[in-house]
């Protein structure tokens, strides 16, 4: 029995250690220093529980003081992203500063003892002092690292071919593919094959078949309200400098985000794409964002002089990409939805109080995302954010991306709901943050003046019915 109970501890420790040198690989720790960690720490675990002839002290000091080390150069090495030549030094300043003082403590005065701390000491000052030294030298290096991915942007942005911006009272809608995600497939297709709560959670971790997928933003030019936007995509940060941008940021976020989640050309910088249509940045008077994952939200770094309007639970329970939101933090507004219903939606924000842009809740993918429709001339759009990844994910009950399990499930699937019931009116056409069916070619072609005449929705609703039924199932 007692046997038994230590064999259990000892499978259970297997676990977390199998389930810690996944996100090891994941953030890239070479196989060839896992190979030598994970042994370690089974062997330290296998040790302790059966102490044999070696005896639990010596176990815990000749195997526990290595895994120990490892451990906190692992850690910190990924978890706060500190691969920085400067960082090491100073951490091996540390140690032996920690371990000179400790001799001091612990060993009886004499000749060794002086020349122990004596060696450990200036080795300690030496190590600190070329860890202050390689500051410079660091930056500089980081920065010759970016600087072909910088070039290119730069001249992306200076580039000329910037088409003149049309005033002529139309509501205007611009989709803008700011770059790429690469999503696992489950993510993106395994809501009805168990991609659902923590169990999906840990899927992601294991099944990397993985697809790349767009990421879109919306530009509006409005005749009444100026320029809006709907999300503001990825910066380019996110895709040529990720340790950087991550480094802003919460850990959990650091530990499972990928280090080449993300791609962008370089005309695919919104700045480049704003200045392509006739915009700048600072045009951008309101960013209605639908909620705030970094691939939503990453761009807002450009939009200083934005307005951005987002659910407060959001606000309140997601995590704040500091690098994105650091320069917009004070321009934030949270709607009340207290507009009463609207369509299938019990709840509404009439946000500027004319009908002309209505948000919606519709909880589930995060606390407070909010999806919004936007009467044009000719019809109406409905900016789908994350509720529904694609046009096929719309037959919820045939294609389903993941969903976080629970009430979070329950409330995606009512929002899709409530969204299919929207649709239901034939001149309101969806669009999405990640299309990419065919569907996504027709909304490119259609908005390509960034004004579909009533040919463009009709277009765009004759595709929709070809891929769809009208009871929502995939034809
Ligand atoms: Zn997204």
């Amino acid at each position: 029995m007692k046997l038994l109970g230590k064999v259990a501890l000892l499978a259970a420790c297997v676990l977390v250690i199998a389930a810690t040198l996944i996100v090891l690989r994941l953030k890239d720790v070479p196989l060839a220093v896992l190979a030598v960690y994970g042994p370690l720490l089974v062997a330290l675990a296998a040790g302790l529980l059966w102490p044999g002839a070696f005896g639990r002290r010596r176990v815990a000091v000749l195997l526990g003081v290595p895994a120990g080390l490892a451990t906190l150069g692992l850690y910190f090495a990924v978890v706060f992203y500190v691969t920085d030549t400067p960082v090491l030094l100073g951490l091996g300043a540390v140690t032996a500063l920690v371990t000179a003082l400790v001799t001091v403590r612990r060993t009886p005065a004499g000749p060794s003892r002086s020349r122990r701390v004596f060696l450990l000491g200036g080795a300690g000052v030496a190590l600190g002092a070329l860890g202050v030294a390689s500051v410079g030298w660091a930056r500089d290096r980081r920065r010759d690292r970016l600087a072909p991915a910088a070039r290119a942007r730069a001249a992306a942005l200076h580039a000329p071919g910037r088409r003149q911006r049309v005033t002529d009272g139309a509501v205007r809608v611009f989709p803008l593919h700011l770059g790429d995600t690469v999503v696992t497939f489950g993510q993106f297709h395994g809501g009805l094959d168990d991609w659902v709560g923590v169990e999906g959670y840990v899927r992601t971790l294991l099944d990397k078949t993985q697809l790349t997928v767009p990421v879109y933003a919306y530009l509006i030019d409005h005749p009444r309200h100026g320029v809006l936007m709907v999300d503001a995509g990825i910066t380019w940060e996110q895709a040529h400098d990720h340790d950087g941008y991550y480094n802003h940021n919460a850990m959990v976020s650091r530990l499972l985000s990928q280090r080449d989640e993300y791609r962008q050309a370089p005309e695919q910088d919104l700045r480049v794409r704003l200045g392509r249509l006739g915009y700048h940045p600072d045009d951008v008077a309101t960013v209605f964002l639908t909620h705030v994952h970094d691939d939503h939200a990453g761009g807002l770094r450009h939009l200083p002089t934005a307005t951005v309007v987002l659910d407060r639970r959001d606000w309140d329970q997601g995590v704040r990409y500091g690098y994105s939101f650091e320069r917009v933090e004070a321009n934030l507004r949270f709607p009340r939805y207290d507009s009463g219903a609207y369509g299938t939606f019990p709840d509404s924000q009439d946000y500027f109080g004319d009908g002309s842009v209505i948000l919606l809740p519709t909880p589930g993918h995060s606390p407070g995302h909010q999806c919004v429709l936007l009467r044009m001339d000719d019809g109406s759009v409905l900016f789908m954010g994350d509720t529904l990844y694609t046009l096929r994910h719309l037959a919820v009950d045939e294609v389903r991306q993941l969903t976080l399990g629970g009430a979070d499930t329950a409330n995606q699937l009512d929002a899709a709901r409530r969204v299919q019931g929207l649709l239901a009116d034939p001149t309101v056409a969806p669009l999405f943050a990640h299309e990419t069916t065919p569907y996504r070619s027709v909304v490119d072609e259609v908005f390509a003046t960034g004004r579909p005449d009533p040919a463009g929705f009709a277009a765009l609703r004759r595709h929709l019915d070809g891929v769809l039924t009208p009871d929502w199932r995939l034809r």
